[in-house]
């Protein structure tokens, strides 16, 4: 008879969780997973999916716009539904959920429905059942974090709620300066509301490259969107069926809702980590070492409950590494150099490796290679937006360090550049690659003038 009911038991059927369990499951462990609430995690329900279908949905508007300003079309009594939108979501969703249910069945992963909780090191409970397990491992990901300092915050929605709304507001003020406020921002923006973003600090996306930061502010501010620095709402309150905020220097706002979006708090409360001696860091992030083993051997965690690097490709290769680690008797650490990541704000960014500014503390000598230009698409259209390029390069060795772009399908142009920046390749490595004429991409392997403004 087994030691245990399962070699691995995993808690929470995210992206991550759900990789670990079927790969390890193909490497012939047998696999539990348990989740309380919907199959795919935030990704798939609440995040990375739903979001891009929603940014999809709302860039037709400027697309729209584009093809009658200068192409010659003319497209009448075109309007936008919401709750067509919010339906189709909802279905593709629910397609999603279905393939993640019949992914783990065809793995032969046992999905246990409910809330687990850690009852010992090789022990869970799930709605009153207990299961052993060799290995536990916690990818419970992340939820949308209130700041409870403000005022009235129970007034503010979260990412959460938004893709949820019954109607599409006429007015959204939008709190916080990273990824998920940025988006928001496009996305409510291009299909016709009216917005405001409030940013704490000098200038939004801190950590990305500067250059990045400001042409993407610049952008957002030329197509309507409200964009304040330096503020913050210090009270939320309900007029009527309104949202008012009072802001920091005394003005005050309303608007239909207010979105906060200042952040994501790691998923470790109530399931046990405390008592079994888990040691857990800032914000309750599960501390682990660099194969994603806890400080309990035996519990290991990956995803966003470790805040590492909140991106789901990431969550994965975690859990790519730990199953071979745990079952396929071939150690593997995560990796985190030269992890590309998008933004799809409107107009999107996009980067890979280091920004100007890391890669001049790490490197010293560097060089700057930097385009701003109007795209083809846009000589007709009369509009002003523009595309920024930019790599970094080690002066000594020329590798490129760190390549940026804010700009149609940055996010499509960028991951195929990571592969050779992640490869160590040089810029005359890019130089001798020939470009793809008309596109925006080429721009990456034509820029030959060093900017000299250092
Ligand atoms: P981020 O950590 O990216 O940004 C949080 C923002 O809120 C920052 O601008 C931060 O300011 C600000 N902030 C934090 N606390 C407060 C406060 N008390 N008052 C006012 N402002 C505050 O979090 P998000 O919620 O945007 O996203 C969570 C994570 O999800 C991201 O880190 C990312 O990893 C992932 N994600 C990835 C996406 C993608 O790949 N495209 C899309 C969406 C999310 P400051 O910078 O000054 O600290």
């Amino acid at each position: 008879m087994a030691e245990y009911d399962y070699d691995l038991f995993v808690i929470g059927a995210g992206s991550g969780g759900v990789r670990a369990s079927r790969l390890s499951a193909q490497f012939g462990a047998r696999v539990a997973v348990a989740e309380a609430r919907f199959l795919g995690g935030t990704c798939v329900n609440v995040g990375c999916i739903p979001k891009k279908l929603l940014v999809y949905a709302s860039a037709f508007r400027e697309e729209l716009e584009e093809a009658c300003d200068g192409y010659g079309w003319s497209v009448e009594g075109s309007h936008f539904d919401w709750a067509t939108l919010i339906e189709n979501k909802n279905k593709e969703i629910a397609r999603l959920n279905d393939v993640y249910a019949r992914l783990l069945d065809e793995a032969g992963v046992e999905l246990v429905e409910g809330r687990a909780t850690l009852v010992g090191p090789h022990r869970v409970e799930v709605a009153g059942r207990r299961f052993s397990a060799r290995h536990i491992l916690v990818a419970t990901g992340s939820q949308s974090h209130r700041p409870p300092e403000i005022v009235g915050i129970e007034h503010a929605i979260t990412s959460d709620e938004a893709f949820y709304l019954h109607d599409l507001p006429k007015k959204v003020i939008v709190v916080g300066g990273g990824y998920i406020a940025v988006e928001f921002a496009g996305i409510f923006h291009g299909m016709g509301a009216e917005v405001v973003q409030l940013y704490r600090g000098p200038l939004f996306l801190r950590g990305f490259d500067d250059d990045l930061r400001s042409h993407l502010a610049d952008e957002m501010i030329a197509r309507g969107i409200d964009l304040r620095f330096d503020v913050v709402p210090t009270r939320i309150e309900n007029v009527g069926d309104r949202i008012r905020a009072t802001l920091n220097d005394g003005s005050s706002l309303e608007g239909d809702y207010l979105l906060m979006a200042t952040g994501r708090l790691p998923n470790s409360i109530d399931l046990g980590l405390e008592a079994l001696g888990v040691d857990l860091g800032p914000y309750g992030a599960i501390v682990v070492d660099e194969y994603s083993q806890t400080s309990v051997d035996g519990i290991h965690a990956i995803g966003d409950v470790t805040d590492r690097m909140n991106l789901t490709p990431v969550a994965i290769h975690e859990a790519i590494c730990l199953a071979n680690t745990l079952f396929n008797d071939r150690p593997m650490k995560p990796g985190y150099e030269a992890i590309p990541a998008a933004v799809f704000s409107q107009p999107p960014i996009a980067t890979v490796g280091l920004s100007e500014a890391e890669a001049r503390v790490r490197h010293r000598e560097i060089d700057v290679y930097r385009s701003t230009f109007r795209a083809l698409k846009q000589t007709l259209t009369g509009s002003s937006t523009r595309n920024l390029m930019k790599i970094v390069v080690e002066r000594a060795t020329d590798r490129v360090l760190g390549l940026h772009m804010v700009g149609h399908e940055a996010g499509e142009i960028v991951q195929g550049f990571a592969i050779a920046v992640r490869a160590g390749l040089t810029k005359a490595d890019f130089d001798q690659t020939i470009g793809i004429h008309p596109t925006a991409a080429e721009e990456f392997v034509t820029m030959r003038e060093k900017v000299t403004d250092l």
